[in-house]
């Protein structure tokens, strides 16, 4: 056989080439058309059409967004039969002139619309008919699952050309009426309405069958660019789309030049925005995340009621939230026994196209600021930690990645409190140990806690985040920090939030993501210490937004420069989050944490609660979290964390495990009192507060204070005994500029030690900045670049420091 091969080829190769050639070609194109036109239409394609009109329904089963047909009984679905003569006299004239002839693609249409890209030198035209444009709209649906890895523009490519078979397909089933309908139906009309009978009810509140040539031509225009025509916001642009309709219906044919004339003149009047359309963010989202055919109702997590409440507690805000030049505000609440979104608040107006309001702001990472830091003490506790550990609320300064940068990070006030107990440093949201815990740990291991806990933006290395990340310098997104907070209230589960009611499956269906994020100890002294009033006081006061009736554990945030502001918490029934800021990060005005997003979030914390408990529960007073067993009741030095002894001055009350210890040894019996024993790395602090008894401290350890490290890295300070001292800033040290800081308290303390108190004059690279007696400090702004800083002392000696500051 093999032998034969060539004999045969050659003998073909003789033959004259003309006609079988052709007849050959002929074959090729006629079986190309075929395959074409005929070829198979995936069926699902088509049964999705089938149910365009998907009600959304929340928990109680009350509509979020339902097809507006009046009586509630009556298909919006037009078949061919039903379409009415204007509206197909309009779509036609308004989005494919030749759509009665062509095959399913236009030739002419696509020349021009090629030609016209060629020209501009982009994609200006697309040249697509209504066939092409309905295969697009079932292909769109189809497609909700994520886009393979290709390339844009082949993407984009590929896309066309199966569009255009998809046509050719539909021409070849349907009539050109049928394949109006379809278009008809499916077509977007802006104000998240889809379908020409669900358009003209909301619109101009009435059937599309009695639609005036005005109004069909009206109606038509819109799909081309909905947001662009949105009769609400641009009446003036949605009128003029109208007249190039009728100026085309009249070229056409459909109407003669009186009708026309009679229809331009015609005076629209619109009813009112289109009516209940709850939580679109949510209904959004939840619809976009459905595969394949949806179904015709669908019953979510989210309460109307709570919905409706919250749109109200945002309008009576938004005088207040302008005035802090907050445009969006986003708000989740989360049920905390089923894992389940109860409300879902986007961006404070969907409608606001001018300030995006179409952007769902629960899933848009932004900084948190301090919100994370309950998570850096929740892996403090879970590694030993408790919340009478005593931690350095002092000038410190930490190793970064770079060698010999040194990271210092300052408080919101600029004040430092000297050794603080975990319960005061987290309620109070004090940053400098925040970060001491968080250089102690090591940034990985915070990385990898918060990652588990459900935060799914942090993609960069623990290199990149520094330890800021304990300051929420890296971005997180609210419905996911909302998620990770609901695990405290949970006792340390952390369960992947859902938004269908379809029991215990995730959102795409599989099983649900659970998992024990710490212990139950862990949870429950972090939750105690948010929910502490008396805790933070020291901070942020008493009353105000942050108390109820009824104990809620709280936190605040606020981004850098004043970005971003938040306000989260929970009860033992909900997890509330509330953002405010602006989506084109514009800063806030004299926003924070409390003033911000505080007042919206006491409102939703008390109609959510309202709301799940049926009313305000105002005798209870049991703990959000259980207390666990093992632990009991002690007495704390408020200073120290130790048990507190007779000599303490004052004390706490702490559920702490192990059994009794040596009694606090900060306070001893003195001769007149009582007296402190400052540990040596508080000595220096104590000194500049006035808290130090000098007869009990020698005199080096002031030289020797501050942390271990900063004196190896830096080397020793002037050694000689100078009559003048530099203590602060240590000679050599890089600062940075902390991001999460607004600009005027990043300042530094300016500081001298002299044998007696005397008045020292201060210049920064020759320039006076201020002057103080040598226990107090001049502080001084941060400004990069390299520093060389004066101390002088009356009688003119001086000490120098040289920094830099990035
Ligand atoms: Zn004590």
């Amino acid at each position: 056989m093999i032998g034969t091969a060539p004999i045969r080829s050659r003998a073909a190769w003789r033959r004259p080439r003309g006609r079988p050639a052709a007849v050959f070609l002929l074959a090729c194109v006629l079986g190309l058309a075929a395959w074409l036109r005929l070829g198979p239409i995936p069926p699902e394609l088509l049964d999705s059409g089938q149910s365009t009109s998907t009600i959304v329904l929340d928990r109680h089963d009350v509509p979020l967004y339902e097809a507006l047909s009046a009586d509630g009984t009556r298909s919006t679905r037009l078949s061919a039969a039903e379409l009415p003569p204007a509206l197909v006299a309009a779509t036609v004239a308004a989005e494919d002139r030749r759509f009665w002839w062509h095959p399913g693609v236009d030739p002419i249409a696509i020349t021009r619309a090629a030609v016209n890209n060629l020209l501009a030198g982009g994609t200006v035209e697309g040249g697509s008919t209504i066939t092409q444009q309905v295969a697009k709209m079932l292909l769109d649906r189809r497609q909700r699952s994520p886009a393979e890895p290709a390339s844009p523009r082949r993407r984009k490519v590929a896309a066309k050309v199966q569009e255009a078979v998809l046509a050719l397909r539909l021409e070849h089933r349907f009539t050109k009426r049928e394949i109006l309908a379809h278009y008809v139906n499916l077509a977007a009309y802006g104000n998240q309405l889809v379908g020409a009978a669900h358009a003209s009810r909301a619109y101009f509140g009435r059937d599309v069958q009695l639609l005036t040539p005005a109004q069909a031509a009206f109606l038509a225009g819109l799909p081309q660019r909905p947001s662009i025509f949105n009769p609400y916001r641009r009446p003036e642009a949605a009128l003029a789309r109208q007249r190039v309709v009728l100026r085309r219906m009249e070229a056409a044919g459909a109407l003669t030049a009186e009708e026309a004339s009679l229809a331009a003149g015609e005076r629209l009047t619109f009813t009112r925005a289109p009516a209940p359309f709850l939580a679109p963010h949510f209904v959004e989202m939840v619809l976009a995340s459905l595969e394949g055919p949806r179904p015709s109702r669908l019953r979510t997590t989210v309460d109307a009621g709570l919905q409706a409440d919250i749109a109200g507690i945002i309008r009576s805000h938004r005088a207040t939230l302008d005035r802090h030049g907050a445009a969006n505000v986003a708000v989740v609440v989360l049920d905390n026994a089923r894992g389940e979104w109860l409300a879902w608040e986007g961006s404070g107006n969907y409608f606001d196209d001018v300030h995006g309001g179409a952007i769902n702001g629960p899933r848009t990472a932004r900084q948190p600021g301090s919100a994370l830091k309950p998570f850096t003490y929740a892996l403090a506790f879970e590694e030993g930690l408790t919340p009478a550990s005593v931690l350095p609320d002092i000038p410190s300064h930490f190793p970064t990645a770079e060698a010999g940068v040194l990271y210092s990070p300052r408080n919101y006030d600029g004040r430092y409190r000297g050794p603080l107990l975990a319960r005061q440093a987290l309620a109070g949201s004090e940053n400098v140990p925040a970060v001491a815990l968080t250089s102690q740990m090591g940034t990985p291991r915070l990385l990898r806690f918060l990652t588990r806990a459900g935060l799914s933006t942090l993609q960069q290395t623990a290199a990149y985040y520094g330890l800021g990340i304990t300051l929420g310098s890296a971005e997180v997104r609210l419905d996911e920090l909302v998620a990770a907070y609901a695990a405290f209230a949970r006792g340390g589960r952390w369960v992947a939030p859902v938004w269908t009611r379809s029991a215990d499956t995730g959102a795409a269906g599989g099983p649900r993501e659970e998992r024990r994020l710490m212990a139950p100890r862990t949870a429950y002294w972090v939750t105690d210490i948010l929910a502490d009033a008396r805790a933070r006081e020291y901070i942020f006061g008493r009353g105000g937004s942050l108390e109820f009736p009824f104990p809620v554990a709280v936190k605040t945030g606020t981004s850098q420069a004043y970005h971003d502001n938040w306000t989260i918490g929970y009860t033992r029934d909900v997890t509330v989050g509330v953002w405010v800021g602006n989506f084109d990060r514009r800063p806030l005005r004299d926003s924070t944490g409390v003033t911000g997003a505080g007042p919206v979030f006491h409102g939703v914390m008390l109609a959510a609660v309202r709301r799940v408990r049926a009313a305000i529960p105002l005798s209870d007073a049991d703990p959000i979290v259980a207390r666990p067993d093992g632990l009991h009741e002690r007495h704390v030095c408020a200073l120290s964390g130790m048990p507190a002894g007779r000599w303490c001055r004052s004390r706490q009350r702490e559920w702490l495990a192990g059994g009794e210890e040596s009694p606090c040894t900060w306070h001893q019996p003195a001769a007149d009192g009582v007296a402190v024993a400052w540990p040596a790395e508080y000595r220096q602090w104590a000194r500049q507060a006035g808290l130090l008894d000098e007869r009990e401290a020698p005199p080096r350890a002031l030289a020797t204070a501050g942390t271990p490290r900063q004196t190896a890295r830096l080397g020793s300070q002037a050694p000689a005994r100078r009559r003048i001292e530099i203590t602060n800033p240590p000679d050599g040290a890089t600062y940075l500029i902390d991001p999460t800081l607004r600009r005027e308290f990043q300042t530094l303390a300016l500081r001298a030690v002299t044998p007696v108190p005397v008045r020292i004059e201060w210049r920064v690279d020759g320039k006076a900045v201020g002057a103080a007696s040598s226990d107090a400090a001049v502080s001084w702004p941060l400004t990069p670049g390299t520093h060389r800083i004066v101390a002088r002392d009356p009688r003119g000696r001086t000490a120098e420091a040289t920094i830099a500051v990035r």
